[in-house]
């Protein structure tokens, strides 16, 4: 079974991709839906964040507050890493574990991971790495629609991203996705069809 990396700046359409592909009967792990999971109570990383940063991070009822942690990881580099150690161990034995109990029949599986290239966690067990790529304007207005997030948060996030050249430089594949979703939905066929016949190894 081959794994292949998702990858992408915020709004470039990851998700979009991976239902796509998860329609063609492919499975999906998703790193961003785990961390999700792990920041809804009760979970013992809540725990752990209520303990290493204390209370005021955690809501009334019991929840990640995101804005507050979103807030204090960009003005505070260690406490962006402390936030890291705790979650990045335990998404990845959640992702190992899926990966487990996948099918031994199944070509192919799809893990999402929205900083695949920033940080070094899968790159190692994963073959091939496929792109999500458009411009940062498509990014911007994506990402405003669909939160409340206004134009300088989103390019704060985009400029903590790795850039879009050197992105596009590591992936193995690339999907280009700045014009409809029927042209979306058969650029991910096309990429299915080969991931299925062909061997992919990661470089
Ligand atoms: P994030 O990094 O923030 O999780 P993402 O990379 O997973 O985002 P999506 O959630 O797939 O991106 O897409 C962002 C928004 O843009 C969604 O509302 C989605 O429906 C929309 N979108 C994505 N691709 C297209 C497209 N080709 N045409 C129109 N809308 C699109």
């Amino acid at each position: 079974m081959k794994i292949i990396g998702l990858t992408g700046g915020i709004g470039s359409g990851k998700s979009t991709v991976a239902r796509l592909f998860a329609e063609l009967g492919v499975p999906v792990i998703d790193t961003d839906e785990i961390a999700h999971q792990l920041s809804r109570p009760p979970s013992e990383a809540l725990e752990q964040i209520a303990l290493e940063f204390g209370t005021d991070f955690i809501e009334k009822e019991g929840g990640l507050n995101r804005s507050r942690m979103r807030e204090l990881i960009f003005a505070d580099a260690d406490a962006k890493v402390k936030l890291e150690n705790i979650f990045h161990p335990r998404i990845k034995a959640i992702v190992m574990q899926q990966l487990d109990k996948q099918s031994p029949h199944t070509p192919y599986v799809l893990l999402v991971v929205p900083l695949l290239f920033e940080t070094n966690t899968y790159s190692s067990i994963i073959d091939s790495s496929l792109l999500v790529d458009c411009s940062e304007e498509h990014q911007i207005e994506r990402v405003k629609l669909r939160s409340g997030l206004k134009n300088s948060e989103i390019t704060a996030i985009i400029a903590n991203q790795l850039p879009r050249k050197a992105r596009i430089q590591r992936a193995n594949d690339i999907i280009l996705n700045e014009s409809s979703l029927a042209h979306l939905q058969s650029s991910v066929s096309t990429l299915h069809q080969r991931y299925q016949d062909q061997t992919c190894r990661f470089t």
